[in-house]
């Protein structure tokens, strides 16, 4: 099976894209890691990439069609996956549908004050990338890592007014694909509000998968 998944900034998609990957038992693939895994090879590109996504803008869709080809070139992806933050605009939809097939295009929702009040409280360890939230799933010690002991930081695009740039895209470029996966009669709409056992209760329940 083919899916995308997406979602405004703190909706959760990359939680129910990584339960659908171990139940489906094919890999889950985030753009925003492979991104993250360029700027940290300390690449001249990885330099250019770090100031774009420090800003909340979109990279250029060059950089990513190149990443994605060449992981969906993957053995692993043979029996399907999921794709998780791209496509985010109707470019990156079309080069998609250049490359495979989608069985499944997946949004789930949330307002934007719920996204704000949920990434303003994400801290994240800088050494193992572990992420914890102030209210709904805080450290044993304050602002300290409960894996690794590292200082837990805000990241970057984590601050408030990068999130509210963030989102300002989601509506601008990433909204568009629910009517262009609508009219391709794949589109699947799923409240993000609930609990993460309801949400995923819901992803499963509408994937036909028990
Ligand atoms: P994420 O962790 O998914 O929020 O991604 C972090 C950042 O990576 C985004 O704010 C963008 O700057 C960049 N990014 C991730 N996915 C894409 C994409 N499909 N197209 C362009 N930029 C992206």
């Amino acid at each position: 099976m083919n899916i995308i998944i997406f979602g405004p900034q703190g909706s959760g998609k990359g939680t129910q894209a990584n339960a659908l990957s171990t139940k489906l038992n094919i890999p889950q693939i985030t753009m925003g890691d492979l991104l993250r895994a360029e700027v940290a090879s300390n690449s001249a590109l990885g330099e250019q990439l770090k100031a774009i996504m420090n800003q909340g803008s979109l990279v250029p869709n060059e950089v990513t069609a190149t990443l994605l080809e060449h992981r969906l070139k993957k053995d692993d992806c043979q029996n399907g996956f999921i794709l998780d933050g791209y496509p985010r605009n109707l470019v990156q939809a079309q080069t998609l549908d250049a490359l495979v097939h989608l069985d499944t295009a997946m949004e789930i929702w949330i307002s934007d004050e719920e996204a704000l009040s949920r990434i303003g409280g994400r801290r994240s360890c800088p050494k193992c990338g572990t992420i914890f939230h102030l209210i709904t799933n805080p450290s044993k010690t304050d602002n300290v890592c409960d894996k690794c002991g590292t200082a837990l930081i805000i990241r970057e695009d984590d601050k408030e007014e990068v999130i509210k740039k963030r989102l300002a895209v989601y509506h601008e470029q990433t909204e568009p694909l629910v009517a262009y996966y609508q009219t391709k009669g794949i589109y699947l709409k799923i409240d993000g509000r609930p609990s993460i056992a309801e949400v995923n209760k819901e992803v499963f329940a509408k994937l036909n998968i028990a």
